[in-house]
């Protein structure tokens, strides 16, 4: 019979435990916090995992997936590779140490984190130098191995794969080509391995999900040697691959000296047929390597149940799909998660306040856990006769009905709006040169004019307010005296700093996205559907579970309270349709395109009611645009295209005369600029001054822009509020002449480089004001130069 396990649980916690323990830590500082508690945490949560996998019925406990800050991190300090720069010596690394790589200390800066694939989960960059040495590392996972096998046996450990921690990492220190390193990291992992088999583990999973990216030829070809030297000390390993299609590479995997793989058959289900029949004879040594050493028959893992996402497996469907496979591969077929489950919530149970009917269409990790076991079990003619499965089918397939039928899903009145839709609908009615025009004669602004981003600090007492009002302490009343008041003291404030053009500060939002998906239908925020984003933070993305409709306006009220306060224009703000895609958990019954669609086609009308209420300079925010860009360029542009279309459907709707901006929280898009362009927002406001290189990050954006002539109004961001330090007026004025050197007076902005929210009163009173003083000066000194000119 088949065999059920998962590639990975959250490690969070079902009430976010590890955070709390991890931060608590923190906070009785690094040396002195409070390590026993914190050990405890994390057995209590190791063990609810091991439990968790028990009373499903999973063939196999998974363990070594529980990291306390990160997964790559983790594997690092087992290989001794944590960057030399800590300076700590491999085999003795404490909490400590491991947390002071992850967020930096005195003198040193964090390691760089940057995102897992194409996920919402980051990780830290490893750091290869010419003097990376590796060696004998934490014994953490030999004791979480210890921990499960007390309990019994099956169990199997999962660690990141060599190929994979090597190629996720980068150079420093004069290292031209960090595969170099492959055969000393390799003899750490045969340490690993042997040690694990050592303590009678007899599956390891080895996951090496670079399989699914673009991959240059010397690091597919390094596979071979690699598996062929650890296939000697180790455990049988299951080599797995996810997030994407690896067929490609079949006939390696096929000939790897590994006793399994594992693919993903949710995000590429062509996979299942061509590994099936690969994996069907078994397969034979390559040239060179003995018989002996040689797995005859492997074992093929196949995730069937998504482990990025939230929806329910629909049983009959992938019993179907699997059926023929089984009759071949017999026991040598695993059923599993596509990835690990860390990319959903932990547990559904605790969704009490979510709405009955879209929560009999969910399943989060621990009910995919239950999923896995039912698929394995139903794949037995016996089992599946059992009234238990058979009842579990029956429920399942009443929820997939109804989810293909129900009205919260399907709206007739979407649906129209969406077959209406004309490429005229994706225009504005003039060109940018035009538009720019019609916008100047009401404007009035004053050349390089200032603004910015949207969001002004989220005090305590913001927070507070809301909160309060959310567990119905605070009146309806109160709340909105509140956030007016919020809204009148940033429009003084403003005013005040002397800015051009003002925001309303997007006190009423506690996230951009969520703030949103509250108020359209078709989204479901949960109540604690947390998943890991890096170290101890947790994000709650809402669920799009139909077709998006907007009932009322969303913003208007605060954004026109704001605009009657003030002579000068008022930015509306808003989230556009890929972040907000992005940022959620989507449909999987329809493609991603059309759910973003159907958002812009929403924020369409989101954006004729500002509009008409007087707010004609709209802000459209995509921070994700560049980070849905998919894992194979080839797949590029349709993404792209359908990107741009979204933000185009839900902008191009206005007058010429009203202004429409976008901002991005990053600049390193050098190879999506035409696509940035294609937006054709009359104003994009970036983000450059990141890190101590501030200029050296703002050259290179700019000559990116001046390279391809980025056609319309563009604000590089002069003051990083990323930092508490306070920039000079002097500090921002050469950053402004430096783009002027690049940028026409006449297109280029003023601004910070993102929200504020994060900053205190105190910077941003300082920032503000000494950056509307830049402005000034510069514009001066322009003025004055036309005037001598003339
Ligand atoms: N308007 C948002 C803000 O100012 C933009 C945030 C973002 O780009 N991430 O907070
Ligand atoms: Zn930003």
């Amino acid at each position: 019979m088949a065999q059920a396990h998962v590639l990975g649980l959250p490690r969070i916690g079902a009430q976010r435990e590890l955070k709390f323990a991890v931060e608590a830590f923190w906070h009785g500082g690094m040396a002195s916090g409070d390590v026993p508690a914190l050990l405890a945490t994390g057995r209590s949560i190791r063990a609810a995992n091991r439990r968790a996998q028990r009373d499903a019925g999973l063939d196999w406990i998974t363990v070594g997936d529980f990291h306390w800050y990160d997964q790559v991190l983790s594997t690092l300090a087992l290989v001794g590779g944590l960057p030399e720069r800590f300076g700590l010596g491999a085999a003795d690394v404490t909490l400590a140490d491991y947390f002071a790589a992850a967020r930096g200390r005195a003198g040193q800066s964090a390691m760089e984190m940057t995102k897992w694939f194409d996920t919402n989960y980051h990780y830290l960059v490893p750091e290869y130098s010419p003097r990376t040495r590796f060696g004998e590392g934490t014994a953490w996972l030999f004791d979480e191995v210890a921990e499960a096998l007390a309990e019994g046996a099956n169990v199997k450990p999962v660690l990141l794969g060599p190929v994979s921690l090597l190629y996720l990492g980068k150079e420093t220190g004069g290292l031209t080509d960090r595969l170099l390193l492959l055969p000393r990291l390799l003899a750490q992992y045969e340490r690993v391995l042997g040690r694990l088999k050592a303590q009678g583990v007899t599956w390891v999973q080895i996951d090496e999900p670079i399989l699914a990216l673009d991959l240059p030829a010397p690091w597919r070809d390094a596979f071979m040697p690699a598996y062929a030297r650890l296939s000697g000390a180790a455990p049988s390993l299951l080599l797995a691959t996810y997030f994407g299609d690896v067929s490609e590479h079949a006939p390696l995997l096929a000939a790897l000296p590994v006793g399994g793989v594992h693919v993903d058959v949710v995000r590429a289900p062509s996979q299942l047929a061509t590994f099936a029949a690969a994996f069907a004879q078994g397969s034979r040594p390559p040239q060179g390597l003995q018989d002996t050493q040689w797995p005859q028959a492997k074992v093929l893992s196949v995730g069937v149940v998504d482990g990025r996402n939230v929806w329910r497996t629909d049983l009959a469907r992938v019993r179907e799909q699997l059926l023929p496979f089984a009759q071949a591969l017999g026991d040598r077929l695993w059923i599993a998660s596509s990835c690990s489950l860390m990319h959903c919530p932990v547990d559904l149970a605790h969704e009490v306040r979510l709405d009955k009917e879209v929560r009999s269409w969910l399943a989060f990790a621990v009910q995919k856990l239950a999923e896995v076991a039912l698929l394995r079990r139903s794949l037995d003619t016996v089992e599946f006769a059992r009234a238990d499965v058979r009842a579990a089918f029956a429920a399942n397939a009443t929820a997939q009905a109804a989810r293909r039928t129900s009205p919260r899903i399907h709206n007739t009145v979407v649906q129209k709006r969406l077959a209406a839709l004309q490429d005229e609908h994706a225009r504005r009615a003039s060109p940018y040169p035009v538009r720019a025009k019609a916008q100047r004669a009401w404007l009035k602004l004053p050349l390089l004019p200032t603004t910015t981003i949207g969001s002004f600090p989220q005090t305590g007492a913001i927070r507070e307010a809301r909160a309060a009002f959310r567990r119905h302490a605070l009146s309806h009343l109160d709340y909105l005296e509140t956030m007016r008041a919020q809204i009148r003291l940033a429009i003084e404030k403003q005013e005040a700093y002397g800015l051009d053009v003002l925001v309303h500060g997007e006190a009423e939002r506690s996230d951009m996205v969520e703030y949103f998906a509250e108020q359209l239908w078709g989204f479901a925020t949960t109540g604690h559907g947390w998943v890991q984003s890096y170290g101890s933070r947790c994000v709650r993305p809402p669920v799009i579970y139909g077709d998006v409709y907007l009932p009322e306006p969303m913003t208007v009220t605060w954004s026109a309270y704001a605009q009657a306060l003030t002579d000068k224009p008022v930015k509306g703000m808003l989230t556009g349709p890929v972040t907000m895609l992005q940022w959620s958990f989507v449909r999987d019954d329809q493609p991603r395109e059309r759910t973003a669609l159907q958002i812009a086609l929403a924020l369409r009308e989101e954006v004729a009611a500002l509009e008409s209420a007087g707010v004609r300079v709209i802000q459209i925010d995509e921070p994700a645009l560049r980070e849905g860009l998919p894992l194979r360029e080839n797949d590029w542009p349709a993404y792209l295209e359908w990107a741009v279309r979204a933000f185009r459907v839900c902008s191009s709707g206005v007058a010429d005369d009203t202004q429409i901006h976008t901002h991005m929280c990053y600049s390193a898009f050098h190879d999506i600029l035409p696509s940035i362009a294609a937006l054709d927002a009359d104003v994009i406001s970036i983000e450059t001054t990141r890190s101590d290189m501030a200029l050296l990050d703002a050259f290179e954006a700019f000559e990116a822009f001046e390279a391809f002539e980025y056609p319309n109004g563009i604000g590089p961001g002069v003051y990083d509020i990323h930092s508490p330090h306070v920039p000079s007026q002097a500090e921002m004025e050469r950053l402004i002449e430096a783009a002027l050197a690049r940028i026409p007076a006449q297109r280029l902005w003023i601004n910070p480089d993102c929200g504020l929210k994060t900053r205190d009163w105190a910077q941003v009173d300082g920032a503000l004001t000494h950056m509307v003083a830049a402005a000034r000066a510069v514009r001066a000194r322009l003025v004055g130069a036309q005037a001598q000119a003339a």
